[in-house]
């Protein structure tokens, strides 16, 4: 029955992953995975999140029950005051539905189901370029129109802002866009305040339902509010939309799949109702939730020393990304290296876009042990002060050559 299956198609990063742990190389370096290092290259469990798993254990009263399908109360009403922040309008005129799911991927699927099986959504727009398990999820979920909007303008290595708002302007009506809040994974490009503002005006003209993919909050500015302004925007213009979170990045907790997925409505007295479909979806898909991520993020956000940890804390991640990214730029320019790189400096979040050629980027593996994903897409959190010098001549090598 199974002998005529074959090999579905590669994932990428996991593949890099693999062969990066096969690699017996002492100066092998991964650059493809989008998890935060420290300065050591080792991966980082924040001090606010072992304290809080230490309250979380130490507490009698924590039991291995299972979680309403919504999941955990506090949790839902803490990850949508980060998103939305204290003064949301939709907040405290009681319009949030919010519904604790498994990681950002299980987020952005729900979102998806619900969309499609309840409002029949069958059109998607993602942006060009994008997180590859966009088109993925949606895919796998029926939608039967997935199209592309213009972002990546590779001549100026930056946002192609005309190219986006004309897409937008000719899409079809009442189609579903999947926008990143912050740090565009994978151009590293995201559009200005006044830029997103324009976006959402053509978004309500032409009825479009955003679906903002926020998984890097805090990791630009180092600031969670800064970050979340294109939220804040919605939620003032009074906006339907959706807010699909992910705890792994800002939290460093990738293992425990934790998200949140946000509803906002106009009108608060459907949210029941839109609560019991959501159940109705998420009982044939995990049923309910896990417990101990957002039993330790809910510890952390609702009180207020342990989140003010947390938000400097955030910020200890993004400036050590600020700092590699200078600190690249430097070496580059030092060595001479043909081509502007003034983009590092200029894109923001966890990756530089590089631009590099399937060669080049193959000179780096192949030369040099540096694994990265064919795109050229550099995770910055895995550069540090110890290998950048080795990372800037690979790739000064791979381009010259
Ligand atoms: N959305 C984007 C843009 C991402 O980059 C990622 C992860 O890399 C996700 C969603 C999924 O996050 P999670 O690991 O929480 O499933």
């Amino acid at each position: 029955v199974f002998v005529h299956l074959g090999f579905a198609p590669v994932i990428e990063v996991f593949d890099l992953n693999r062969k990066f742990d096969e690699d017996n190389s002492t100066c092998k370096i991964n650059l493809g995975l989008g998890a935060y290092r420290t300065d050591d290259g080792k991966p980082w469990v924040l001090p606010v999140v072992r304290e809080a798993e230490k309250r979380v254990v130490a507490d009698e009263n924590i039991n291995h029950e299972y979680l309403p399908i919504c999941g955990l109360h506090p949790f839902r009403q803490a990850a949508a005051r980060l998103a939305l922040g204290d003064n949301s309008p939709a907040i405290s005129e009681n319009r949030v539905l919010s519904i604790q799911c498994m990681g950002g991927t299980g987020t952005l699927r729900l979102a998806a189901e619900f969309l499609k099986q309840k409002l029949k959504f069958d059109t998607v727009y993602v942006s060009s370029l994008t997180w590859d398990n966009h088109v993925g999820i949606f895919q796998a979920t029926g939608y039967s129109q997935i199209h592309e909007y213009s972002y990546w303008d590779p001549i100026t290595k930056g946002l192609d802002f005309q190219g986006l708002t004309d897409d937008l302007k000719n899409a079809t009506e009442k189609s579903v866009v999947i926008f990143h809040t912050c740090a565009h994974n994978t151009t590293a490009n995201d559009p200005t305040e006044e830029q997103w503002k324009e976006i959402f005006r053509i978004c309500k003209r032409k009825q479009l339902m955003p679906l903002m993919d926020c998984t890097y909050q805090g990791l630009v500015s180092g600031d969670v509010d800064t970050d979340a302004f294109p939220l804040r925007h919605l939620d003032s213009e009074g906006f339907e939309f959706l807010i699909a979170q992910s705890f792994s990045k800002n939290f460093g907790l990738y293992n425990e799949r934790l998200g949140n997925l946000c509803l906002i409505t106009k009108d608060r007295t459907v949210l029941d109702e839109v609560r019991s479909q959501f159940e109705f979806i998420i009982r044939k898909l995990w049923s309910n939730p896990c417990h101990h991520g957002a039993r330790t993020v809910s510890t952390i956000l609702n009180d207020p020393k342990l989140c003010t940890e947390w938000k400097e804390e955030v910020k200890v991640m993004a400036d050590r990304i600020k700092s590699m990214r200078k600190l690249l730029y430097n070496k580059l320019i030092e060595l001479n290296t043909p081509g502007s790189w003034d983009f590092i400096s200029s894109q923001t979040g966890m990756f530089i876009f590089t631009g590099m050629t399937k060669p080049q980027v193959e000179c780096l593996c192949t030369k040099y042990h540096i694994y990265l994903t064919k795109t050229g897409r550099i995770n910055m959190c895995a550069v540090t002060s110890k290998n950048v010098d080795y990372i800037a001549k690979a790739i000064h090598d791979a381009v010259v050559n």
